[in-house]
Formats: structure tokens, sequence, C-alpha cells
């Protein structure tokens, strides 16, 4: 791989090409994270499509580009894909652009790569940061194998079902909440997933005010008892041990709790270690406590 300046300046000359779409990845809050090269591109495509105007404007001007916005955003890319392709079809170079971050991911593009490549032009990412990603590995939970939800579905019996499936997803799971959406989120996953479940939630990622807050549902729900939640959020949810850790059976960890039990150990301590060893419920284990305690 070549990195000199060199390097760089050929690859400045040369795009953008005619007849290509970039989709250019922006900044999710820090300025600094607008790569040269995709500064570059924003400089010197004949457009530039972006969700809004106004807020993709004052990114531009802070780079002096003067290429001209069209906007193009859920309510009207159907209607703006024609004018989009002729201006690939006149050999122009358009670059699209979201509020923030990389585009296609959550926001629209898909549709327009589509058309794009349904029509044997060249699509280029210029990549840069990505909320999910970014939340991803700064999580310190696998990111081997993961999944990715974006914004959950409003809709009760679409989002019950979304949820249903997360809880008993063995991967780790990252989901884009709002603020005001937030503690009714991880007050449902605590139904379903338990209180113990790792979690690590990303705030204000690349922002002055960053930071993360984990690692159970439990306490992520206590903290934001006390800290109202401000800011963007990116969550990143730890998969379900459920059957998967040599299918211990229920009354193998009932025995392992008892035997601990019976070593000295307090019941509701010996409840949290065994939840933790085997990814049963710390509530279903007190639950067969107090049972055992009725009898
Ligand atoms: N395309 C974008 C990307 O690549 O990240 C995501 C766009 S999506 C419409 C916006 C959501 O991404 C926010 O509601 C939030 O969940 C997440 N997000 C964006 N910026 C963030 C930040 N700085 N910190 C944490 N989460 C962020």
């Amino acid at each position: 791989m070549d990195l000199t300046d060199n390097h760089h300046l050929k690859q400045e000359r040369s795009e953008p090409c005619p007849g290509t779409l970039y989709l250019v990845g922006t900044p999710i809050g820090n300025l600094g994270d607008l790569s040269p090269r995709a500064k570059h591109i924003l400089k010197n495509v004949s457009l530039i499509a972006c969700e809004d105007t106004r807020r993709s404007g004052n990114l531009l001007k802070k780079i002096d580009s003067k290429a001209p916005l069209l906007s193009y955003h859920k309510h009207n890319f159907k209607s703006r894909q024609s004018r989009l392709l002729d201006e690939l079809k006149n050999n122009g170079s358009i670059a699209l652009i979201s509020d923030a971050g990389l585009p296609g991911i959550n926001d629209p593009g898909e549709e327009l790569v589509n058309a794009a490549r349904s029509n044997s032009f060249e699509v280029i990412c210029i990549p840069g940061p990505c909320a999910a990603i970014t939340a991803l590995v700064i999580s310190g939970l696998p990111s081997e194998r993961f999944c990715f939800e974006g914004f959950l579905p409003k809709k009760q019996s679409l989002r019950k079902r979304r949820l249903e499936d997360i809880s008993k997803e063995h991967r780790t799971t990252v989901i884009y909440v709002s603020p005001h959406q937030l503690i009714k989120l991880l007050e449902e996953l605590s139904i379903l997933c338990g209180e113990n479940r790792p979690i690590q939630i990303a705030r204000e990622l690349t922002k002055r005010y960053e930071e993360s807050i984990g690692s159970t549902i439990e306490e992520v729900i206590e903290y934001f008892s006390i800290n109202k939640p401000k800011g963007e959020f990116t969550l990143v949810l730890g998969g379900s041990k459920k059957n998967e850790e040599s299918k211990i059976s229920e009354s193998e960890v009932l025995n392992k709790l008892n035997s601990l039990i019976k070593q000295g150990e307090k019941s509701n301590i010996a409840a949290i270690k065994i939840s933790k060893e085997t990814g049963y419920e710390k509530k279903w284990l007190y639950s067969k406590l107090h049972k055992k305690l009725d009898k």
C-alpha cells in the first residue's frame, strides 16, 4: 500500500470520474474525521445529493465546496432518481451524503445505488465514520460476528416480534435509538433478555461529551434513571448465551446453585454467580430458590 503524498496527489487528479456515483462518509460529530479524499470529492463533483441542504450546506461551506446541492431524502427519493441518473448519463459525477455518517446505513442511499448499478454506472464509496461500527468496536463485546438492526419498528406487533428475535440472537446486536425512546427500549430488553445481559451504550461518539455506559441492562437502566438521556445513542447488546453454553439443563443449573449454597454462599450471591456462569436469568434462579423455601 502506497500512502505517500505523491500517491495521494495522483488520486486527486483522477477523481471524480465522470458517470460515477460516490457515497461519501461524513463526520458523525467531529469535523476532523472528514478525510482529505472525501473533501476532494465533495469539492469536485458536478452535483451533491444530500438529505438536508441546510445542514450539509454548513459542512460544505467549511471545506469551501461550491458544488451544487440537491435534496435527496426519504420523502422525495423516487421523484429525484431520474434527475440524478440524467446527471450520470451526461457524464456528471455525484456525491451522495447523509446528514451524518455513511450514506446507505439507515438513511437514503440504497435505492440510488441500486438504480445506478442497474443502469451500469460506477458506484464508489469514500469510506468514513459509521456510528454502528464505531460503537461496536469500542464496546468490548464480541465483534467477530454481529448483527445490525438500525432503528426498531414503532408499530407494536412488529416491534414485539423484532425484540423477541433480538433477545434470542447469539451474536452481538447493534441498534440505533433516539434519546426519547432509549429508556423504553432498555425496559423492553430487560424483560426479554434479563437484566444481567451485557450491554454498552455509546453516547455522542466522536463529540466532546462522548461516553460509554455499561455494562449490564440493569446498570444502564439505573444510570439513565438518574441521568436523562440527551444526545445521540447507539446501543450494543451482547448475544444470548442460552442453549449455547454446553446446553446445561435446568436441573443441572439448580444442582450447581444448591451446591454453592450448601458450601455456605448466600442464596442471592449464589444466584448471581450461577447466572453469570450459565446465562440463566437471575430472576428465574431466584424464583426457583423461593419456590424451594415455600415448600
Ligand atoms: N448513516 C449513519 C451512520 O453511518 O452512522 C446513521 C444515520 S441514522 C439516521 C442516525 C442514528 O445513528 C442516530 O439516531 C444514532 O442512533 C446513531 N448515531 C449517529 N451519530 C451518532 C453519534 N455521534 N453517537 C452515537 N450514535 C450516533
